[in-house]
């Protein structure tokens, strides 16, 4: 057994210090003040009241640790925002420094430590952006990333849009984009006008060309409709994630001026039920890992329908049983994902540094129990910890490498 704080990691720094940086750099929570008087710690103070934020518990439970410092089998993180390097410079004590193409140097050292193959970046555009991320990026580091192009959605209102679209996808794909990235704002805020005239529905007709060409082209669709269902309720003492929503109050999206989660996720859905010859990718496990039962419905309907884990391991790892049989029956369409953000810092669940991707090595691999989903003091996206699924040598393989290598004409491993 192995102690989780102070052990060397990848990178040279240790865990605990990159978990001091990231207790110093993430969102405070102003909550109920304690009742403590100056100088002495709400936390010594028995019978007294204790601010959420400086509740810290440590569990006191004895049980085996397999900590996996790196994955059984190569990896591809399907899921990555990897060029936020371009515009989130490290600062002196961040886990990344220097100049962009140190940053990746870093990002390709630790992937190497990691037993990652290959990463996925999601954050991109059809324009400049894209451009700049193959040539110092995708050209450079020859197989280690890929990335997505995300469609322009200006203009919409333009005659012979929906074909200039699907001819903008075909130029990415020519220019050496290798799939289609499809942000949240699509169905959720994005308007006719940009920022105001009616919603524009994820279903809407004038996007049937695009998603048709995707299909064509052999390019997967990479798809991120709604999110959790406690940031479609409202934010009060009932809900699950308040912390989390307290540190990012713009993540709630309850109240009219919002669609419902349902109708996001069945107009998605209709999506995929329409172009069967497409393959979408449907992220955070489709949005719904709150309901693996209805996740694996759709899965079962749609044969073109796949998804992907990334920063959901606090929701598949607090029902292991349910996720375990989750991931038995659908082991062919479920791909590695992180969401992994370089200098993150204030989501420490989707964080780029090694210890972010161990909780997943961890969680698919070993059987441990009550362990944490973020390398963060406090868990992020809710307090509780998680357990372990133990997957077997086979379906390890689809999930880390081989259902995302299919897709994106890769070989598999
Ligand atoms: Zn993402």
């Amino acid at each position: 057994m192995r102690k989780h704080d102070g052990r060397e990691v990848p990178g040279g720094t240790t865990a605990a210090s990159r978990r001091a940086f990231l207790a110093s750099a993430g969102g405070a929570v102003a909550l109920v003040s304690g009742c403590s008087r100056p100088g002495e710690s709400p936390a010594e103070t028995a019978g007294a009241r204790l601010d959420l934020q400086e509740f810290q518990p440590k569990s006191m439970l004895v049980v085996e640790e397999h900590l996996v410092p790196r994955a059984r089998f190569p990896v591809i993180d399907a899921h990555t925002h990897v060029a936020h390097v371009f515009n989130r410079p490290g600062t002196p004590d961040s886990p990344l420094r220097g100049s962009p193409a140190e940053q990746f140097d870093q990002i390709v050292r630790w992937m190497d430590e990691l037993n990652i193959e290959l990463m996925v970046n999601f954050t991109s555009d059809a324009g400049e952006r894209l451009e700049r991320i193959l040539s110092e990026v995708v050209n450079k580091y020859n197989g280690r990333f890929l990335t997505c192009v995300v469609p322009s959605f200006a203009n919409l209102r333009e005659s012979g849009y929906p074909a200039r679209q699907a001819e903008e996808i075909a130029r990415a794909k020519e220019r050496g984009a290798a799939a289609i990235k499809i942000y949240k704002s699509f169905g959720l805020t994005l308007r006719e006008n940009g920022k105001d005239g009616p919603l524009v529905k994820i279903d809407d007709p004038r996007f049937d060309p695009m998603w048709e060409e995707a299909g064509k082209l052999g390019m997967p669709v990479f798809i991120h409709t709604a999110d959790p269902d406690a940031f479609f309720t409202p934010v009060d003492r009932f809900n699950e994630r308040w912390e989390e929503l307290a540190n990012h109050p713009d993540w709630s999206f309850y109240g009219d001026q919002f669609p419902s989660k349902p109708e996001l996720l069945a107009a998605r859905n209709r999506v995929i039920e329409r172009h069967p010859k497409t393959q979408f990718v449907c992220l955070h496990v489709a949005n719904h890992p709150e309901n693996l039962d209805e996740v694996s419905s759709w899965l079962d309907r749609y044969a073109n329908m796949h998804c992907e884990i990334g920063a959901r391991l606090g929701e598949l790892g607090r029902q292991p049983r349910r996720a375990r049989r989750f991931f038995e029956q659908h082991q062919d369409r479920i791909l590695f994902g992180t969401d992994a953000s370089p200098n993150g810092v204030s989501t420490p669940q989707q964080i780029l540094i090694p210890e972010m991707y161990q909780c997943y090595f961890r969680f698919l691999e070993t059987l441990d129990e009550y362990f944490d989903y973020a390398p963060a003091p406090v868990p992020p996206q809710g307090r509780w910890r998680i357990y372990g699924i133990g997957l077997p040598d086979d379906i390890l393989k689809k999930v880390y490498h081989n259902n995302a290598a299919r897709l994106l004409g890769l070989k598999a491993v």
